[in-house]
């Protein structure tokens, strides 16, 4: 690229992005447009979805309706990152599409009626592939698992700390993105990271999320390297999870936690159905040790890192803050996770059902493409 003009006559390069169907992998392509202000200038699209695991060869196209717009990091000023949502047909979304549901609990109205606030901690292992072309994470010892995770956490040295240019690359990839986020750091596991996004409402939240995801592994392929998003890649060493930070009006101006606790006891009510929503593996995470809760239990306390929901020491002393949903696992939907909690504990459940019925379609329609154990 060192010798080519970055002249480009007025155009810009858009980078649609989207959802694949295993409901994790991200894809996208690009394609030139002369006017990119705001998303309403941006069309619709299409891709060949039977690549994706979302369609039959015989009918297999889907629509990408862009619905956010970011600057572009990698191909700078005035090149865009599109984030789409999917639909078949022009009017019925595709199985994983749950962005549908998080943008009618998130409506204008409902946000300025209850003023939810997230805050996700995206965590994740940074792998390479090794001489057998298997992933395995980055400075470890090939084929060796480490015996101990003592000095890793917010850790420095290279006996220690593995990968962070990649994760600082791709904090500066965020923020010139213009996805918010809030922070980084090195977590418990070797070669374990994790990065906040937030605090914000709903719906941008997860799109923050989304993009955040996506430009942590464009980041990755420049150094040779690959996300590992799952929650428990390793027996006997700390899973992934994806706490999720949360707020709203009544929480903010309760009173010695009397709403507030309602809130978390509505949250509990719904344990069991959350549980098979908040991301593949999760029961393999959540064991009651590696700081987290059990699957089966719904407990809540003050600091308490055990806890399936933790009140911190500080919304305790004000009587009224937010609190940490830590159930959720690395490789949730944001807008599956950020729309139960909102709808739980301020729209009285609306929703629930349907985005437990669409997910069960999503999860049969993937398993049927991808075939069993992917
Ligand atoms: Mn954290
Ligand atoms: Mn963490
Ligand atoms: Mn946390």
């Amino acid at each position: 690229m060192l010798n080519i003009s970055n002249d480009q006559n007025g155009k810009i390069i858009c980078e649609y992005v989207w959802i694949g169907g295993s409901g994790l992998d991200l894809r996208s392509k690009a394609r030139t447009l002369t006017k990119a202000d705001s998303v309403a200038d941006l069309p619709i699209w299409n891709y060949d979805g039977s690549s994706t695991w979302q369609a039959d060869t015989s009918s297999s196209e889907i629509e990408l309706v862009p619905v956010a717009m970011y600057d572009d990091p990698f191909r700078g000023k005035p090149n865009k990152l599109v984030l789409c949502e999917t639909r078949v047909n022009s009017n019925k979304p595709t199985p994983g599409n749950f962005r549908r549901f998080a943008r009618q609990l998130f409506s204008e109205e409902n946000v300025k009626t209850h003023n939810p606030l997230f805050g996700i901690e995206q965590e994740y292992i940074i792998s390479k592939r090794n001489k057998e072309g298997d992933d395995w994470p980055l400075g470890w010892v090939d084929g060796k698992k480490p015996t101990e995770q003592a000095y890793h956490y917010c850790g420095v040295g290279g006996k220690n700390v593995h990968g962070r240019e990649i994760a600082d690359a791709h904090y500066k990839a965020c923020l010139a993105a213009g996805v918010g986020i809030y922070g980084i750091n090195a977590e418990v596991c070797p070669s374990q990271w994790e990065f906040q996004v937030g605090t914000t409402s709903g719906l941008q939240l997860c799109d923050d999320l989304w993009m955040g995801r996506y430009l942590l592994q464009r980041v990755a392929e420049l150094f040779g390297c690959d996300i590992n998003f799952h929650p428990k890649p390793f027996e006997g060493l700390n899973g992934s999870g994806a706490h999720t930070n949360y707020s709203n009006k009544k929480s903010s101006e309760d009173k010695d936690m009397v709403e507030t606790t309602k809130q978390i006891e509505s949250l509990e009510k719904y344990h069991k159905r959350f549980m098979q929503l908040y991301g593949e593996d999760n029961n393999k995470r959540l064991v009651g040790a590696f700081e987290t809760s059990s699957y089966d239990k719904f407990k809540y306390g003050v600091m308490d890192r055990s806890a399936s929901i933790r009140i911190p020491q500080t919304t305790k002393d004000k009587g009224n803050g937010y609190y940490e949903d830590r159930r959720p696992a690395s490789n949730m939907d944001p807008y599956v996770v950020c729309s139960l909690i909102f709808s739980a504990t301020c729209l009285d459940g609306a929703l629930i059902d349907d985005i437990e019925e669409s997910y069960r379609e999503f999860q049969k329609r993937r398993d049927e493409k991808m075939g069993k154990g992917h």
